[in-house]
């Protein structure tokens, strides 16, 4: 038995999806995250790939948020013979339940349209996992609070700390023995809309620190300020603001701008509505854990208050066909399905009205085509001119950027032993592994799957 300390990368090492660590110690196997492989085919292949070792044999799972980037592939590792506890915050789980039901919604959907169009090698092609799997896996999740000891057995105990990414989010606080390790999760920013601040470490002995945006700098514009003048110019055309948005957080945080501005009389009073059935989950999950962001009481309800949220799918087709002035919020952020096309198709042509992207747009997607001027659209099987006029907002982000991520290393008394980059695509931990040795001359490594790393 190796009794030393092993740290190694299933996913989220040179690339932003599949998060998964895998901890060895004295025989006891601890998983950080397990995230689903996304964006091209070749990354989501992997998530067919046989798991590198037995999934009983994992004794816990330890989840730092419920992106699906970080705990997508969960239903896979239960249908498979995990039978560990998982382990999160209370919003944590919450939210998990909404994104793996709809995760495992779109597998079987993606699963039926290869059937149907026949483009697949196996027959019948079948869903990576289904909605029943993704509720299967519901009750080896465990909640906690923020800063609550919970104890592994094995010399191994670990804490939750705020990372204030999104609702829940927490970093990771793990003893092993003598020795502290931090997994950072997704790092939020400095000043979160809705989100308490997030926590300061000032030791570890071995840190692994994500990097989505190590290379970059968030833009420093109000947001609420952009999407006032926008709400007002597409007012003044007399047209219809679509917002394509995540379901979680994004579409919460523009619920907020949007009651703020309303409450202020900063906008017109147009009807507002929240158009996705995913989102007004999430919205009351927000309203549910009241101790978990930093909203009080009115402030919360206003959010909640400030438009219609809509669920079923007969409003959800009368607001489509209708032509009068109002903000749409819908589901999917990046366009690539969702009821944000039931609106597109009826309404896209029109020069009246504007189409906002608030969120990152991945190659590939029709967010991104969009954003990079395209004059037509395809879904439904066909081609659409773009009419709308086209907006961004680029200064909403949940990740903290380069200089937001060294200001949570600032606060270490004295440089970790150790210190790992994963979650980012390789120029931007390499950016940001120049940035750290260059500011704070500390020793940074760049985490690769193909490399056990020990303590
Ligand atoms: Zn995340």
């Amino acid at each position: 038995m190796n009794e030393n300390l092993q740290i190694q990368f299933l996913g989220g090492a040179e690339t932003v999806t599949g998060s998964k660590i895998l901890i060895t110690y004295q025989g006891k196997r601890i998983l950080i995250d397990c995230g689903l492989f996304q964006g091209v085919k070749k990354l989501r292949l992997l998530n067919w790939k046989a798991f590198p070792i037995p999934p009983e044999s994992i004794d816990a799972i330890l989840l730092t948020h419920a992106h699906l980037d970080h705990c997508g592939y969960i239903p896979v590792l239960v249908k498979n013979g995990f039978k560990g506890e998982i382990h999160c915050t209370y919003p944590t789980v919450d939210l998990a339940e909404i994104i793996l039901k709809d995760s495992g919604k779109i597998q079987e959907e993606e699963a039926e349209r290869a059937n149907l169009y026949g483009y697949t090698r196996h027959k019948p092609a079948k869903p990576l996992y289904t909605i029943k799997d993704a509720l299967r896996s519901m009750p080896l999740f465990i909640p906690h609070n923020y800063k609550e000891w919970v104890i592994l057995g094995g010399d191994m105990k670990f804490c939750l700390r705020n990372s204030g990414h999104i609702l829940g989010a927490a970093m990771i606080e793990l003893k092993v023995g003598k020795k502290k390790l931090i997994f950072s999760g997704d790092i939020g920013r400095e000043k979160n809309l809705l989100l308490h601040h997030r926590s300061a470490i000032k030791t570890a002995d071995l840190v692994v620190m994500e990097s989505t945006y190590g290379d970059r700098f968030h833009p420093t514009a109000s947001s609420k300020e952009e999407l006032r003048a926008i709400i007002q110019a597409t007012y003044r055309k007399k047209g219809i603001l679509f917002i394509p948005t995540f379901a979680v957080e994004r579409a919460q945080e523009l619920l907020f701008l949007l009651a703020e501005l309303k409450a202020s009389h900063e906008i017109p009073n147009l009807p507002i509505y929240l158009d996705s059935p995913m989102g007004v989950d999430a919205t009351r999950v927000i309203l549910k854990n009241s101790e978990w962001h930093k909203l009080d009481e009115p402030s919360a309800l206003a959010l909640s208050n400030v438009g219609h949220l809509i669920s079923d799918a007969a409003t959800s087709r009368k607001i489509v066909a209708d032509k009068a002035p109002k903000i749409v919020l819908a589901g999917s952020g990046m366009i690539t399905g969702g009821r944000i096309l039931h609106y597109l198709n009826n309404h896209i042509q029109s020069p009246r009205n504007t189409i906002l992207l608030v969120g990152f747009q991945a190659e590939g997607t029709r967010g991104r085509s969009l954003l990079e001027g395209a004059t037509e659209l395809k879904f439904f099987g066909q081609y659409h001119q773009v009419g709308a006029e086209v907006q961004v907002i680029h200064s909403l982000s949940a990740h903290a950027d380069q200089r937001e991520l060294l200001t949570w290393l600032r606060h270490f008394e004295s440089p970790p032993k150790q210190l790992l980059l994963n979650h980012g695509e390789l120029h931007q931990a390499n950016a940001l592994r120049v940035k750290i040795e260059h500011e704070l001359g500390w020793n940074v490594q760049i985490a690769t799957t193909d490399k056990v790393f020990t303590l």
